[in-house]
């Protein structure tokens, strides 16, 4: 019997999550198919019940409904514990099992495909959102010689930088604060490039170097590249690439085999112009 996944949102209509899950399968022969569904904003948790009760055997959630899967769980694997956030279900026994692959697809693009060793590397974090919380932890196991989170609300920053503080030094500052501390990888985790604006971040803060990340994608060049680019910087990425790694780990989870995402990510990446 052909098995049933979608992804929940609200709106669903620009996801992309179709698109690559319907690609994987396609390449690697798997009797699934894959749906949108957008969640009543009132009613998240009915209608995860009822893709359940049509035999539905798991689940990527965005937003605004990744706090709720969290508190939906039955269990949360360590990574989705530590972000306090779930993107992934999946369906199993009567259960309802979570995990959260955001901060791994990031750490996974970085690395394998954009060649970014981040052990020993200065990582300047904009933003304290779900996406940030999502993304520390990973980061934070790579080794990083540095990792300091920037945000409008510095008390955001710090409270997500505390837990951290002793153990791994991670400082949440303002952006005022930043002053002249250049970083090799720059993340721009905040949701200001979804309405053509830019982070209060200042261009000394990028190497020409490194590497600028947007965490958005599709967007072409934003604010947030622009102003990198500006600055000397010749190695930019959005979050295309993040974005098709989450997904692969969560199909691999879902169907214990891992896709080969390079051609999905050739495929939907939109050129930084
Ligand atoms: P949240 O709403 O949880 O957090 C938004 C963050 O952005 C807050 O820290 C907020 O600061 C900050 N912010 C918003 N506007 C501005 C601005 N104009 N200047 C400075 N800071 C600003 O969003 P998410 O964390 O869920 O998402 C963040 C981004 O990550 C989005 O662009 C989203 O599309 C992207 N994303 C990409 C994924 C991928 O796979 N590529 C996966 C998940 C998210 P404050 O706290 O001060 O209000």
């Amino acid at each position: 019997m052909t098995d049933r996944y979608a992804v929940i949102g609200n709106p669903i209509a620009q996801s992309k999550s179709p698109l690559i899950h319907g690609q994987f399968a396609a390449t690697h022969g798997q009797d699934m198919v894959y749906e949108a569904i957008e969640g009543p904003l009132e009613g998240f948790a009915d209608a995860v019940r009822a893709f359940i009760a049509a035999g539905g055997r798991g689940m990527n959630v965005t937003a605004p409904f990744k706090l709720q899967a969290y508190e939906m769980a039955d269990t949360l694997s360590e990574r989705a514990r530590q972000a306090g956030a779930v993107n992934t279900l999946k369906f199993e026994g009567g259960r309802i099992a979570a995990d959260n692959f955001d901060g791994i697809g990031l750490v996974n693009d970085l690395q394998r495909n954009l060649g970014m060793a981040l052990s020993g590397c200065r990582v300047l974090m904009l933003g304290a959102g779900g996406a940030a919380r999502g993304a520390l932890r990973p980061l934070l196991e790579q080794g990083p010689a540095e990792l300091v989170i920037a945000n409008r609300h510095p008390e955001k920053a710090e409270a997500l930088a505390r837990p951290y503080a002793a153990s791994h030094g991670v400082r949440g500052i303002s952006y005022a604060e930043i002053g002249r501390q250049r970083f090799d990888l720059v993340v721009n985790a905040t949701s200001a490039s979804l309405r053509g604006e830019l982070p209060p971040v200042p261009a000394t803060a990028f190497s020409p170097e490194g590497l600028a990340y947007e965490l958005a994608y599709g967007k072409g060049l934003t604010p947030f590249l622009r102003l990198a680019q500006n600055a000397g910087v010749s190695h930019l990425a959005d979050g295309v690439g993040m974005l098709i790694e989450q997904a692969a780990e969560g199909f691999a989870w879902w169907r214990g085999v891992r896709p080969e995402t390079g051609p999905v990510i050739r495929r939907m990446t939109v050129p930084l112009v």
